[in-house]
């Protein structure tokens, strides 16, 4: 895999033209579609004509516009096939549920984001008779002996929600295939960045509310995985998204499609940020966790599975030892020197600041916190590329000195 492989995935797709020759394509409106004729309405419901032919049966089933989308993701991660959700949460969800039976078991890493920590951890296990052993993916024998022979999945992200530590996808992959599992990475911190799919995942989830969209305007998500499985994700009688329903809007469809053109430009400006920031924190002796410092202690292992163009993530988080001190640097940063947002999530142009601990990983017991790594005194900065880079250091560094942590 090189960088330049999903890029070229992506110019190669047939480019959907407007319906009147313009070089958008037209945002499909219609919840229903027109069969000629009357034969054909059977042969959609049993399953015998279906989307890429041209035959549409529902707006919750296929969508073309968010069809298309499916296969603008579906180059971007190298699988076959892909479809979309109305949310990251409705990717993942979908992706579990059609992975697992009731009775089944889940060997997931223990830092994931809060909301997928609470559906393994407390809503699967009530509602669907799933559960989930939760441990450090760090350590490969620690996720061995969680396998039984109940396990279904082994569930990662690609680089934690918010620890930043990297999942060893092929030695995950073996884990998983070894004992007939199956291994899906959320790839929603490493877009371009990391292949799961290349690497070894069967199935890649994406909350595309991140990077992919890139504006915060738009709650969107994705499942990437075989023709098969993405046409039973749409199965009229076990399907989870035929069924549950999170659709995604077309007109929510078209807006991300547009954006996909420049992730590429927009996942290098946050990276080369996000790494020129944790240089310089490192300097000045502030304990700053970066995959791409040489200290860090998956910085060999993300380089081995990354696409070089794309620097080490534009995520980075800082510990500053207690909440007080966190929410101090925070206020300051937003407050008196504009330097960003306290705000959850990631991927926006400008930079977000969220503490963890209180926020996007509260779903977790104290204990779960501790185990995992999250401190009450970490913030998650998600990188922006607005200003000068000179700027927002200078910026940083005043509000860093001013809380006395240089
Ligand atoms: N996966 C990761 C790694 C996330 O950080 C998030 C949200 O923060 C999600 C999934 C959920 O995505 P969404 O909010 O689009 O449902």
């Amino acid at each position: 895999m090189t960088a330049s492989d999903p890029i070229e995935r992506l110019a190669r797709l047939r480019h959907e033209f407007g319906e009147h020759g313009g070089v958008n394509m037209s945002i499909e409106a219609s919840t229903t579609f027109t069969v000629m004729k009357p034969g054909t309405m059977p042969e959609l419901f049993a399953g015998r004509k279906s989307a890429p032919e041209g035959c549409y049966l529902y707006g919750r089933h296929f969508n073309p516009t968010v069809y298309h989308l499916g296969q603008q993701l579906a180059a971007l991660e190298g699988t076959e096939a892909a479809y979309c959700a109305a949310s990251g949460m409705a990717a993942i969800s979908a992706a579990i549920l059609q992975l697992c039976e009731s009775g089944d078991h889940i060997v997931a890493s223990n830092t994931v984001y809060g909301g997928t920590y609470a559906l393994l951890h407390d809503f699967l296990p009530a509602k669907a008779n799933i559960t989930t052993t939760f441990v450090d993916i760090s350590d490969l024998d620690a996720v061995k002996s969680a396998m039984t022979d109940q396990t279904s999945i082994v569930y990662a992200e690609s680089i934690a929600n918010p620890t930043l530590r990297v999942a060893d996808i092929p030695a995950l992959a073996d884990i998983a295939h070894s004992s007939g599992s199956q291994l899906i990475v959320d790839n929603t911190f490493s877009p371009l960045l990391i292949s799961p799919a290349a690497l070894g995942a069967d199935v890649v989830v994406h909350s595309m509310t991140k990077f992919i969209n890139g504006a915060s305007d738009i709650i969107a998500g994705a499942v990437c995985g075989s023709t098969e499985f993405i046409q039973g994700l749409m199965d009229l009688h076990l399907g989870p998204l035929m069924i549950l329903g999170p659709t995604m809007d077309p007109s929510v469809a078209s807006k991300i499609s547009l954006r996909i053109p420049h992730l590429a430009l927009r996942v290098r400006e946050h990276a080369e940020r996000a790494e020129y920031f944790a240089r310089k924190l490192d300097e000045v002796g502030v304990k700053v966790a970066y995959p791409g410092l040489a200290h860090h202690p998956d910085h060999e292992l993300l380089d081995r599975q990354r696409c070089e163009d794309y620097g080490f993530g534009g995520i980075l988080t800082l510990d500053l030892g207690s909440e007080e001190k966190a929410n101090a640097l925070m206020d300051s940063l937003q407050n008196e020197h504009r330097f960003g947002y306290m705000a959850v999530s990631l991927g926006y142009f400008d930079t977000l600041m969220s503490c963890p601990s209180t926020s996007t990983s509260s779903e977790m017991s104290d204990e779960d916190l501790s185990t995992a790594g999250i401190g009450s005194g970490l913030v998650r900065m998600s990188v922006g590329y607005t200003g000068t880079v000179e700027q927002r250091w200078q910026q940083l560094h005043a509000a860093l000195s001013e809380i006395g942590a240089v």
